[in-house]
């Protein structure tokens, strides 16, 4: 049976006879493109007709530019419809690992929205912002206290934007000392953005391998580091959701090899209020403002990744940068301007502006309503969940690296368990979909064959955990019950059944008529 979706069902089965004539079911209601239902001629305006000047766009437009019209409930409608079919923090547990999806207090939304932040511009006068100026050196403030960092760059505005300017510093600090070393090593277990910030400076990325314990394997390390290895980016707390404990000993080596210490830190919310990445030796790391300090993100949404320095790298930080002159906040823009070390040999601008000035309100916010203890606790509760999760389930799933003691922020297991069920990591992920969670970051790190990565986040209640535990111990129990068939063709309550994500990412389909369909 075709119903108008052009969505093809077997006839006879319990799902044809479960199928609408309209595609809605339920509440979940479909909808054709706005560009199919919209009409050039209609509007959810009424402004009166434009008075009869002369063009001065010296004949650029010719015709309408195809933007559909619509009326108000129209509108309306088309938006929260699509809300609806999105999953959300907001809607249920979202276990994206190396994410950290966590709720987003609502009074720093409500801080981000008064209008002494939310209504300035950026070439406004300094004098009449100096408000935002002295949020922007407070929250610097607690973020170099936080890391034990001397200098920050505010302006990174997510955190492969923040690799690519500590890993800019990097570079611009080698090149006033004359060197031109080529090479970058990055651990097997790095964040995927780490090589490809490191290429994308022009470096060559050579691999460093990891231990059977999954941490960054040392002697490997010290075996290559030479004059030719300008930097190590390694990520503390790693991807495989365990921290690196010989971190000090990492950076003596690197530094004595003349290289610097590059730590993505992503995953700050596992050690927040604990570790000072200073105190490791780090010379240059990002922070995940929209990770570590709440503030909504993911679907492309804005972030922010302000970059901390160490002593040696503070004069090749970026600009712009905020300083307090004793009476005023002002904004330093040009090398030249500034006395002082920090910024002197700036390798120069990130963006044009300073940064994500509503990421920064947010995450002040906050960091001031947590206050020391309540970020310490924070990072614990991260820990501790993850570890709940770990234990939970390390009886009927496999954890490479659950003998390597605790984890940190996040859990991680293979598919091990798996072998023999013909269900895979991708249709676990697809069945939990169907029981309304967000599945879990699948096949990551690739240094665990089907990975699993959960992150729970510290906002998750025991009572929210022990539900998705006990629905991953279900979904484990019918996979080795054989009920691989079932797994194949899940999702059956989503939106859209299983796509082909290769095709659906290579040649999208964005119409639902038959015709449209049909057309394809
Ligand atoms: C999220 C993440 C990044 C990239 O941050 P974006 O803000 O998405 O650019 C880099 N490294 C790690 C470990 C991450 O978790």
């Amino acid at each position: 049976m075709l119903n108008r979706t052009g969505r093809e069902t077997a006839p006879g089965t319990a799902e044809a006879q479960a199928d609408t004539f309209t595609g809605n079911r339920g509440l979940a209601l479909e909808e054709p493109l706005i560009f199919e239902i919209g009409d050039n001629a209609r509007t959810g305006v009424d402004l009166p007709a434009p008075p009869k000047v002369a063009s001065r766009l010296g004949g650029l437009e010719r015709e309408a530019i195809g933007l559909p019209g619509l009326s108000e409930p129209e509108v309306v409608r088309h938006y929260t419809r699509l809300s609806r079919q999105n999953f959300a923090i907001d809607m249920g547990l979202f276990p994206l690992g190396s994410c950290t999806m966590k709720h987003n207090p609502r009074l720093n939304e409500k801080m981000a929205r008064l209008p002494g932040f939310s209504d300035i511009h950026p070439l406004q006068p300094v004098d009449s912002v100096q408000g935002a100026l002295e949020l922007i050196d407070s929250l610097a403030h607690w973020l170099k206290t936080l890391t034990g960092m001397p200098e920050v760059a505010m302006s990174p505005k997510a955190g492969a934007h923040g690799e690519l300017c500590g890993m800019l510093a990097i570079r611009a600090a080698h090149e006033a000392r004359g060197e031109a070393r080529k090479v970058v090593l990055v651990p097997e277990s790095a964040h995927g953005t780490n090589p490809a910030t490191a290429a994308f400076c022009g470096y060559e990325v050579e691999n460093i391998p990891a231990t059977p314990a999954g941490r960054v394997d040392l002697s490997a390390l010290k075996a290559r580091l030479g004059p030719d290895v300008a930097a190590v980016m390694i990520t503390n707390p790693n991807t495989c959701g365990l921290f690196e404990p010989e971190m000090i000993a990492i950076s003596q080596a690197v530094h004595a090899a003349g290289a610097y210490v590059y730590c993505d830190g992503a995953n700050f919310n596992a050690i927040v209020g604990k570790v000072r990445p200073g105190d490791l030796g780090i010379d240059a790391m990002h922070i995940n403002l929209h990770k570590t300090f709440s503030t909504p993100h993911g679907g492309g949404g804005p972030g922010a990744g302000p970059v901390v320095f160490s002593a040696a790298l503070a004069p090749f930080a970026p600009l712009p940068f905020v300083r307090h002159t004793g009476t005023h906040f002002e904004l330093v823009e040009e090398e030249q301007a500034h006395g002082g070390d920090a910024h002197a040999k700036s390798f120069g601008r990130m963006v044009a502006f300073h940064g994500q000035m509503g990421m920064f309100v947010r995450a002040l916010s906050y960091i001031m309503s947590h206050g020391a203890d309540g970020l310490r606790q924070v990072a614990e509760d991260a820990v501790l969940n993850a570890n709940y999760v770990l234990r939970s389930l390390d009886d009927v799933m496999t954890a490479p690296f659950g003998a390597s003691g605790p984890c940190m922020h996040e859990a991680l297991f293979d598919d091990g368990f798996l072998e023999g069920t013909g269900v895979s990591t991708l249709d676990i992920a697809k069945a939990l979909i169907d029981e309304g969670y967000h599945p879990m970051t699948m096949y990551f790190p690739l240094v665990v064959h089907g990975a699993m990565l959960i992150e729970p986040t510290e906002t998750e209640s025991k009572a929210a955990l022990d539900q998705f535990i006990a629905t991953l111990r279900h979904l484990v129990a019918r996979a080795k019950a054989g009920e691989a068939d079932y797994f194949r063709t899940a999702p059956y309550f989503a939106p859209r059944r299983r796509l082909d994500e290769t095709l659906a990412a290579r040649k999208p389909v964005l119409s639902w008529t038959p015709e449209s369909i049909a057309a394809e």
